[in-house]
């Protein structure tokens, strides 16, 4: 394992870390109400390994065999997220590795998980669409939104525990990032257990901070820049 690439990563680790220290001072928060999960998909697992050593425990993956894969040969208690889109005849699979997903954004999806043997192990964000033009990049409309939980909680058995969200291109991510707390903070008065909101990557995690932030999924400001079509 080369200790040039740890040293590296740990230095990204320190400067992101600083970033979310003063963005959390900055707005009023504790930093103990925000949990940086570290996107390692892509890189290798020995990337990931450091980052353990450097005493990371949230890894954010978006592919099953790597996610999987590195789960067993990382640290199995970890707390693995999966963010990418979901597809349906890989959900089984997803709940073999995946603590935490963030991209729940179907009733359908749901289903499926609600009858996974684990599934009252695993906690939901529902993906939150700003974008309602384009639903490429998946996501449930603000509009849908209250039909969606109350579809989902019908199912008893997922526990949403807040949404998640990816500020549109071309948006002030700060407008957006309000937007999905408002959203937020309307959902918990029917459903108290949505308390929180992953929302924040490279580009605009401290802005997400301001707006109440309690998960950043950050991947290229510690590990480098990704092949374009990761
Ligand atoms: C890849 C990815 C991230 C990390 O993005 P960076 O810009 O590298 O920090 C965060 N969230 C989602 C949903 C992603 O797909």
């Amino acid at each position: 394992m080369s200790s040039e690439r740890k040293e590296e990563l740990a230095e990204n680790l320190r400067k992101v870390k600083d970033r979310i220290a003063d963005a959390a001072s900055d707005s009023g928060r504790k930093i103990d109400e925000i949990t940086l999960v570290v996107v390692t998909k892509t890189f290798p697992v020995s990337d990931t390994q450091i980052l353990h050593e450097l005493g990371e425990r949230n890894f954010g993956e978006n592919r099953n065999e790597e996610g999987l894969a590195k789960k067993e040969l990382v640290d199995p208690h970890a707390i693995w997220h999966f963010q990418g889109q979901i597809q349906s005849k890989k959900i089984r699979h997803i709940t073999q590795w995946a603590n935490v997903i963030h991209s729940l954004d179907s009733v359908d999806h749901a289903q499926k998980f609600a009858h996974a043997e684990n599934v009252k192990d695993l906690k939901f964000f529902l993906q939150v669409n700003l974008e309602p033009s384009r639903d490429d990049r998946g996501g449930v409309s603000i509009a849908r939104l209250p039909d969606f939980l109350d579809e989902v909680a019908a199912l008893g058995s997922i526990n949403i525990i807040g949404f998640m969200s990816v500020a549109p291109l071309g948006v002030d991510p700060k407008e957006a990032f309000q937007e999905v707390a408002k959203a937020k903070n309307l959902a918990q008065k029917n459903y108290p257990s949505i308390t929180q909101l992953s929302m924040g990557m490279s580009g605009d995690f401290e802005e997400a901070i301001k707006c109440g932030a309690t998960h950043i999924r950050i991947g290229s400001s510690i590990l480098g820049s990704r092949p374009a079509q990761a």
